[in-house]
């Protein structure tokens, strides 16, 4: 029983002095007198009276230890005073976490007007992720909208973005590329249809170096297996000098692959065009004089010999009279065709113009030359042409001198032949 007011004093004067001395214990502050002790009249009172401020204390206690430990749903009573702050901060983190559950859903609208520096902080965070989202749907209308296929890939060659651009000429939509190396699906084949030896390109040197590259002679497989022709820009992606990737922006150049190979072929065809007899089919005279030389260098060059040997159509203008110009064109064209078969591949033969023809034999000096010209003549003598007359030529022979030009060469093999005419026809003479 508590009896008087000098043991009620000294009870609770050694629990608070406990309390401060060793602090709140895990059983809580529990006031230290049972009220049923206490005598009725003005100490019991006051004793309920400091029992229910003892249970306040107490509950607000544990009310914001649990707020500190993050349970934001703690519940406190209704009418405990000194948790009215701590229920209005509760208000707060709780609207708070509701908030940043918003923004983290992608609603930067979310304001804070409360907390104080926090609301500040929070507030500019939100400003600069909206800035953030504003610079990255700019970004996403730039390369929805652009006429480049673009992509990005990851260190490790991984894809992590494509443009629709880059799906549509690809054929791949982009959640069918993403995460997968690039090696295995745009990068997979080189020109010829052949597995990329993918160590040894440039994309591969890119990503392990972070270097930046043009290249206009690339190929991508398409996912229908079509291997598209490309211009590509490759850059690396840096973040604090530390590699995150490339982008790579690529043209389908198909169409300009085409136009280029037909300016080729029209080339090809203008160049034949140009070097090519058109009744016979072998070189004609330009041609000709440029392939003589070159000849005529390699002969200086290695000092080897070379000759010429000039064949000109015995009466041929006979030809032409007795059995019209149709069968003087048959009888040239034959005529080229025997001796073409006749001389080596290394040889060079063209039309010098009207009857005449051009041999040029590297290797052979003015003797085997002289040989190989009696060849041809008695080849052209047994032949049977288109008309009912033996076909003859007469032929002049000179051999490279010293010093010596593409004319001053034809000069005397055309002397030789000259003499040749002179000497009966049919016949072959030396410069
Ligand atoms: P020679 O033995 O002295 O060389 O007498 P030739 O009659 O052969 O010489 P000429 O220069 O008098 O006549 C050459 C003839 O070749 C005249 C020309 O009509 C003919 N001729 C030149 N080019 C062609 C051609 O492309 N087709 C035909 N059918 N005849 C041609
Ligand atoms: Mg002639
Ligand atoms: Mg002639």
């Amino acid at each position: 029983m508590v009896s008087n007011s000098e043991s009620l004093y000294k009870i609770l004067s050694d629990c608070l002095s406990q309390v401060q001395a060793t602090g709140i214990g895990p059983d809580g502050l529990v006031f230290p007198v049972d009220c049923a002790d206490v005598p009725e009249g003005e100490h019991k009172i006051f004793c309920q009276n400091l029992e229910q401020i003892f249970f306040m204390l107490n509950e607000s206690y544990r009310y914001a230890q649990s707020l500190a430990g993050g349970e934001l749903n703690a519940e406190v009573s209704r009418n405990n005073i000194f948790a009215m702050p701590l229920k209005a901060l509760q208000a707060s983190l709780k609207h708070l976490t509701w908030q940043t559950r918003q923004v983290a859903a992608g609603d930067l609208s979310q304001k804070v007007s409360f907390l104080g520096d926090f609301s500040l902080s929070f507030n500019l965070m939100i400003e600069s992720l909206r800035e953030k989202d504003a610079l990255e749907q700019r970004l996403k209308t730039i390369t929805d909208t652009l006429g480049e296929g673009i992509y990005l890939v990851d260190p490790h060659g991984c894809l992590v973005f494509a443009n629709p651009e880059a799906e549509h000429l690809l054929g791949y939509r982009e959640e069918e590329m993403r995460g997968k190396q690039i090696f295995n699906t745009i990068h997979s084949r080189q020109e010829d249809g052949t597995i990329h030896p993918h160590v040894d390109t440039r994309f591969a040197s890119a990503i392990r170096h972070g270097h930046a590259y043009q290249d206009d002679n690339c190929v991508f497989s398409c996912q229908s297996g079509r291997l598209m022709p490309v211009s590509v820009t490759c850059r690396p992606v840096l973040f604090d000098d530390t590699l995150q990737g490339l982008v790579i922006a690529f043209r389908d150049i198909t169409e300009q692959k085409k136009y280029q190979q037909s300016l080729l072929t029209i080339n090809e065809l203008l160049e034949k065009q140009a070097s090519i007899d058109s009744l016979t089919g072998i070189y004609n005279r330009m041609k000709f004089l440029k392939l003589l030389t070159v000849e005529i260098t390699k002969a200086q060059r290695y000092k080897s010999p070379l000759t010429v040997i000039m064949l000109d159509v015995d009466n041929f203008k006979n030809v032409n009279d007795d059995f019209g110009h149709h069968s003087g064109d048959l009888v040239l064209r034959a005529l080229a065709k025997v001796i073409g078969n006749s001389i080596r591949t290394s040889d060079i033969f063209a039309r010098w113009g009207g009857e005449e023809f051009l041999v040029v034999t590297p290797n052979i000096d003015l003797n085997q030359g002289l040989q190989v010209a009696e060849k041809l003549r008695e080849q052209l003598s047994e032949t049977t042409f288109a008309i009912p007359r033996p076909v003859t030529a007469s032929f002049g022979v000179s051999q490279y001198r010293e010093g010596d030009s593409d004319t001053s060469m034809i000069h005397r093999a055309d002397e030789a032949l000259y003499r040749a005419k002179k000497n009966g026809r049919n016949r072959v003479e030396p410069e």
